[in-house]
């Protein structure tokens, strides 16, 4: 059965348990990673996942607590790369195709790095013990700018594509939809309760939905609720309301502030989630792996 790792949960505030934005779906042998937040290279190796095995990154949004691994990604997944490894394949809203090809293309910033390992014999001894040959070539990969209403299909899976509502006209949002023989998940990326998302989901077994902090902020209020900020975001309620409109079987609230997932507001988020949604209700930690 397909399963989806929550290698990130968290927001641009660093904490020890929370950072950033991440997840792979595992379909048993290939790896489809969506949003790549702060540490995702190290989270997932945490997770007893290889880098090497993941066909596609999935990208929601250009905010850097969901892009701000990319390039670390990118560079470990080439480095660790064999003559059997596949291409890599890059989706997000414009512009992905810029940025990745602004990261390791030949003008990339990281082109340095790129040059000294295939060029030096000790970089070149490294590559060829782990199995590579020579002569090592430059990093390789398609990508894609996605718009509302893409479609893509693959051997294991195919994605749909929704616009999410968060921060446009500054930020292109996605939210995604992967079908796999074994069950369907949606990632909402971040995204206010709307119409698109919830036509999305409908019928899916598992959502995942940001869950940023409870709107009326009770004695915990963030500073991002004090701005306004959770307009933008979904809380628990609105996340439940998506989810039984959609008529999913799970929710799983992942992207919590500092003080959305302190004890007692993770379980007063999840209450207030259940008093809306009929399903089951998780409130994802970083590591969690959930069954589509
Ligand atoms: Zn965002």
């Amino acid at each position: 059965m397909a399963k989806v790792h929550v290698l990130g949960s968290g927001t641009p505030t660093p904490t020890p348990d929370r950072f950033g934005s991440s997840y792979v779906i595992d379909l048993g042998g290939e790896l489809v990673m969506v949003d790549c937040g702060p540490a995702t290279t190290h989270k997932l190796a945490k997770a007893g996942l290889s880098a090497t095995d993941v066909s596609s990154v999935f990208l929601t949004h250009h905010h850097f607590d969901h892009n701000v691994d990319l390039p670390c990604y990118l560079l470990v997944r080439w480095d660790q790369s064999t003559p059997d490894t596949s291409e890599l394949e890059v989706f997000g809203p414009q512009p992905t195709s810029a940025i990745v090809a602004e990261l390791i293309g030949t003008e990339g910033v990281f082109r340095r790095d790129i040059h000294a390992r295939i060029e030096h014999p000790a970089s070149q001894r490294v590559y060829t013990t782990r199995g590579g040959e020579l002569p090592r070539p430059w990093p390789t990969w398609s990508a894609q700018d996605l718009v509302p209403g893409d479609v893509a299909e693959r051997e294991n899976w195919t994605v749909t594509t929704a616009r999410a509502s968060h921060v446009q006209p500054y930020l292109d949002s996605l939210a995604y939809r992967f079908d796999t023989p074994t069950g369907s998940v949606v990632i909402t990326g971040d995204t206010a309760r709307c119409a698109e998302v919830t036509e999305l989901a409908r019928g899916a077994n598992t959502l995942l939905c940001c869950c940023w902090d409870h709107p009326d902020g009770d004695e915990q209020v963030d500073e991002c609720v004090a701005e306004g900020m959770v307009g933008n975001m979904c809380g628990p309620a609105d996340a439940a309301k998506i989810a039984a409109e959609a008529g999913v079987e799970q929710l799983v609230l992942v992207h919590a502030t500092p003080s959305m997932a302190r004890p007692n507001s993770s379980e007063k988020a999840v209450r207030i989630a259940e008093e809306i949604f009929d399903g089951t209700v998780v409130f994802a930690q970083e590591g969690l792996a959930v069954d589509i």
